[in-house]
């Protein structure tokens, strides 16, 4: 499944993408008089609401689904996720990108945190203030937990998995490099915009072999794949559960491919206008315009 949040009549919904539709999955539990839970974040962690939806969706009969959805052209999407007890960021994690900013392979996962206020949509603006100079993006595959994860073995990791997402780990890289903590730099308020949509782990088999592009005003800036990954989904859930109590719906950005503007001679910035592409192969499209305030 497919799961997106939107807005609808200034209500906020969530719900499953089905041929062109966003199916609302609170109408869904109520034309068949069962439960799904009404906000997203209790749908994830719920361990039977996936289960049950999946069952409704394959019952479902076209014209049923009109009622019950509304046209995916016409919806307005909003980060699937919108306060994650936490977002965590890999640096340095695949190997191109290593070698573009010329620094060490990592031995150990390179773990940075961005907060919450960060997060913005999955078409909203990136606001870049006036006072940053070098304004970067990272398209990434992120990690979206299910359930409880603590000190969880790399072979079982995946099934605290929930599924995955889109997060464009956006650095102003004058403020990243101003100390050895990279935190500032990647903390502005709208620096991590995710969605479209939130694959579901059984859709997504092999997490580790996606293709993943970021475009920036149509030029092509990275084109990777997740094989290139140091450290593979279930090594990052692993090895961050020995450390910190995952929780349902925290977010785990895995890293970024070479092709960052940082790199390009000269570097590109990313300035106000320019509209970032992010595509990652069996989830979607993320696409947000930088506006300068
Ligand atoms: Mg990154």
């Amino acid at each position: 499944m497919k799961i997106a949040r939107y807005q609808n009549e200034g209500k906020e919904c969530y719900g499953a993408i089905q041929n062109d539709r966003l199916l609302c999955f609170d109408a869904l539990a109520k034309r068949f008089k069962t439960y799904l839970p009404s906000k997203i974040e209790d749908f994830i962690s719920d361990q039977t609401a996936q289960k049950t939806a999946e069952e409704l969706l394959k019952k479902i009969i076209r014209s049923d689904l009109v009622a019950v959805s509304i046209p995916l052209s016409g919806a307005k999407l909003i980060a699937p996720i919108a306060s994650p007890t936490k977002i965590i960021c890999l640096g340095l994690n695949f190997a191109t990108h290593v070698t573009e900013t010329k620094e060490k392979r990592p031995e150990e996962p390179v773990i940075f945190m961005k907060p919450n206020t960060a997060i913005t949509g999955p078409y909203d603006k990136i606001i870049k203030r006036s006072f940053v100079k070098q304004l970067d993006y990272e398209g990434e595959l992120a990690i979206v937990i299910g359930k409880k994860a603590k000190d969880v073995s790399v072979s079982e990791a995946l099934n605290y998995v929930f599924g995955y997402t889109i997060l464009n780990d956006v650095s102003a890289r004058d403020f990243q490099f101003k100390s050895s903590q990279w935190t500032l730099g990647k903390s502005f308020d709208t620096f991590a915009p995710i969605g479209p949509y939130i694959t579901t782990r059984n859709e997504l088999l092999d997490p580790d072999n996606l293709s993943i592009k970021t475009w920036v005003n149509g030029e092509l800036r990275q084109n990777g794949n997740t094989n290139d990954m140091i450290f593979n989904v279930a090594q990052i859930v692993h090895h961050l559960s020995r450390v910190m109590t995952l929780q349902p719906c925290d977010i785990i950005a895995t890293g970024t491919p070479s092709g960052v503007a940082m790199a390009m001679k000269p570097p590109k910035w990313l300035n106000t206008g320019d509209k970032v592409r992010i595509e990652i192969e069996g989830i979607g499209v993320l696409e947000n315009t930088v506006q300068e305030m």
